[in-house]
């Protein structure tokens, strides 16, 4: 059934709904109804909440750790916050903040196209790298994306982690535009990472440089900063560290659905048995290649278990097309010496074998667990 659109004052979608394919997009735009998301709908209802403020974190990788960990760096200094968006949390419908809150959001690229005006309070850009092109017109359309986030702004802060070239051309936009203060951070800015556990790696230093001067803005104070990285507890699925079985640790870094996200996790580890595969979004692994001198050997799953194992075999590395997580993860096992690493950062979605990301990061959880008993 048709629904007329007259009349009506927006059209609410989910950002899971791609608009540039889906008709409701064209008839609303026909119609001069609105196109909106659940974030919108919180920034129209912000004038009637207590005093509060808004942290708005977009980039391609990294948001859902930088968001989890503002949040957790708020809460440590004694901040009363919530999380949302993103993150699979929705922001509507939850209780309110009392005054002086801050609202922690993570904004995919669909939210931000969805939103019209969000004026965060800190904005804040970690990184801009080519995924979920399907959903745009390009690159430059997918960067666009992002820096409407800033474009909202009327004031406050922007951080923007200058260390790749899309986002560098966005902040030398807003340092034009004057709207918001500008910080640019770097992931040289943090230092020894060695006292906190769930953040090491070279992304990682990205993600507390962004944070940190996130809750600076914020006013939060440098000693309640040194405590929340240290007690920082981490997400699961991202380079969570489920177990050690003798001498080996297992990694589940399931939600790497892409090989940039996947890079930093074989660059966090010296010696590692590589579990990859599932439904590909890229032909190649050029995103890892700098990478791969830390696998001692890979083990491919999935419907690209061929593609891959063929590219790297070409590159020398020792394979098993094993297709299923249980059978690589067995494989892995006999393998493994201690002191070595088994890790899953699959870069790939994993709707071929699994309901979601979770789920795969789940059955590996699983696996691992079954050895040990
Ligand atoms: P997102 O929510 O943007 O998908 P996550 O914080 O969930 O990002 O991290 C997903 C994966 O991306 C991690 O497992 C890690 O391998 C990688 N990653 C995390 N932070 C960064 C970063 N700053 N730059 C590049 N890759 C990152």
């Amino acid at each position: 059934m048709e629904i007329e659109l007259d009349g009506f004052d927006a059209v609410v979608v989910s950002p899971g709904v791609p608009l540039n394919r889906h008709p409701i997009a064209g008839r609303a735009a026909a119609a001069g109804v609105p196109v909106i998301g659940d974030i919108e709908l919180f920034a129209q209802a912000r004038a009637s909440l207590p005093a509060h403020r808004v942290v708005g974190i977009t980039g391609t990788n990294g948001k859902s750790t930088t968001t989890a960990l503002v949040f957790h760096l708020l809460e440590t200094a004694g901040v009363p916050a919530l999380m949302g968006g993103n993150i699979g949390l929705p922001i509507m419908g939850r209780d309110a903040l009392p005054a002086g809150g801050v609202y922690v959001l993570e904004l995919s690229s669909y939210q931000i196209d969805l939103t019209r005006t969000l004026d965060c309070d800190v904005a804040v850009l970690l990184n801009i790298t080519p995924d979920h092109l399907d959903r745009y017109d390009g690159f430059a359309a997918y960067a666009a994306s992002k820096a409407r986030l800033f474009a909202m702004q009327t004031g406050g802060v922007a951080v923007i982690a200058v260390e790749d070239d899309e986002t560098r051309v966005v902040a030398a936009g807003l340092a034009t535009a004057d709207a918001a203060e500008l910080v640019e951070v770097r992931s040289s800015d943090v230092g020894d990472q060695s006292a906190w556990p769930a953040l090491q790696g070279p992304h990682n230093a990205q993600n507390v440089a962004v944070a940190v001067a996130v809750v600076r803005a914020l006013g939060v104070d440098k000693d309640a900063i040194a405590r929340g990285l240290e007690s920082y507890p981490g997400l699961p699925h991202r380079m969570e560290r489920i177990a050690t079985v003798d001498g080996v640790l297992y990694v589940n870094d399931s939600k790497a659905t892409n090989p940039t996200s996947t890079a930093p996790a074989l660059a966090a580890y010296s010696k590692v048995h590589w579990i990859l595969g599932g439904m590909a979004k890229t032909r190649d692994l050029d995103a890892v290649a700098d990478e791969l001198g830390h696998v001692v050997a890979a083990y491919t799953i999935g419907d690209s278990a061929a593609l891959y194992a063929g590219l790297l075999t070409e590159r020398g590395i020792p394979v098993v097309n094993a297709g299923t997580l249980e059978r690589a993860l067995g494989a892995a096992r006999e393998a493994a010496r201690a002191g070595e690493v088994v890790l899953l950062s699959p870069a790939c979605a994993s709707f071929d074998q699994y309901r979601d990301y979770e789920a795969r990061g789940d059955a590996f959880r699983d696996l691992v667990g079954a050895m040990q008993s």
